[in-house]
């Protein structure tokens, strides 16, 4: 069967390689692949810049935002065949620590995780996988296909859940406006999720106009090109979604007091600005601001996500998906195109 396989290391090695069928040493559960959605991840894996093949092989199957329907499943799996099915992408680490321990991959202390696609284990760009019943999302029929957007959407339903622990610390701290900086797919399901919690939102991005500013827009939220128009606004969560080091300095100190920044965004190192820590510590201290960093998602942000999906306008979600790429051209689905927002990789 085919896959999407890369030598991890090697920039420009990726080929629709031919590979055997999954072993059942990966799950219980056969999954047969529709669609697999593309990131900055698999950009930065192809690359060379990142990526762990499984331990004894060269080649790493690459994906984690996967689409399937399960082909084959235990009776005491939940799962039954026909099923749409999302593939969690990380594992907790063997030892464990102890936030795996409880289920809290996404916050493992020792660095000693896998992921499907990306560390160590095989991804979903695949015609067919296996996996185990706990680490599949069982998720509403009537998304069909626009289920390939679950694996993004965990990732902001981890950075609300921590949000919103944080700012329980203060009794009766309730958000009024969020600002998420960067109109990308992480940054527009951020919106999506503070429209959904009555946020009054705001998104801010380079774009003066195209199907992100209609996106926005749509969400009932505000877009904004200018940095300028945000100076005074002081929310009381901004989300950080571009990852661009001069978007991430004029972020910091920039919310109303009690304050809560979200860094969603992955940078290289490399980036140094001047910046008046006397300043920034000062508004920091006394407004009682946070900054904290976010990342992954573990089984309960999926299945908050699955609802935030089938809650969310189907026709909006719909938008989202820019572009899809036949498996056989799956190299296009990479490259970066105007209008791009979210591309996937049809697999049937
Ligand atoms: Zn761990």
């Amino acid at each position: 069967m085919r896959a999407i396989t890369v030598l991890p290391g090697v920039a420009n090695s990726a080929r629709l390689d031919d590979v055997p069928e999954p072993p059942l040493s990966d799950g219980t559960v056969l999954v047969r692949t529709v669609a697999l959605g593309v990131c900055g991840t698999d950009r930065e894996i192809i690359s060379g810049g990142y990526g762990y093949a499984p331990p004894g092989q060269q080649r790493l199957i690459l994906g984690h935002e996967s689409l399937g329907h399960v082909e084959v499943a235990p009776a005491e799996s939940g799962l039954a065949p026909g099923d749409l099915v999302v593939g969690i992408v990380r594992r907790p680490d063997p030892v464990p620590c102890p936030a795996c321990a409880a289920g809290e991959w996404d916050m493992c202390r020792n660095g000693r995780y896998t992921e499907r696609g990306i560390k160590e284990r095989h991804g979903y760009g695949v015609e067919r996988f296996r996996i185990e019943p706990e680490f599949a999302i069982k998720i509403d029929p009537s998304l069909g296909i626009l289920g390939v957007l679950l694996e993004p959407t965990s990732i902001l339903a981890k950075a609300w859940d921590h949000t919103q622990r944080i700012g329980r610390r203060a009794q009766g701290w309730e958000p009024k406006t969020l600002l998420v900086t960067g109109a990308g797919p992480v940054g527009l399901l951020a919106a999506l999720m503070g429209v959904q919690r009555g946020l009054d939102v705001h998104v801010l991005d380079r774009n003066k106009a195209g199907p992100k500013v209609e996106l926005v827009r749509a969400l009932g939220a505000t877009y904004h090109y200018d940095p300028s128009d945000v100076e005074e606004l002081k929310p009381d969560v901004l989300m950080e979604c571009t990852g661009a080091p001069p978007v991430i300095r004029d972020c910091l100190g920039a919310t109303a007091p009690a304050g809560i920044i979200c860094l969603a965004g992955v940078t290289e190192p490399g980036s140094k600005f001047e910046i008046d820590i006397g300043s920034l510590n000062r508004t920091l201290v006394l407004d009682n601001d946070v900054v904290f960093g976010s990342v992954n998602a573990n089984r309960r942000h999926y299945q908050m996500a699955a609802d935030a999906l089938a809650r969310a306008d189907k026709d909006w979600l719909a938008r989202m998906i820019t572009r899809r790429v036949p498996l056989e051209r799956w190299s296009e689905a990479l490259e970066r195109r105007p209008g791009d927002i979210k591309v996937i990789i049809d697999f049937q």
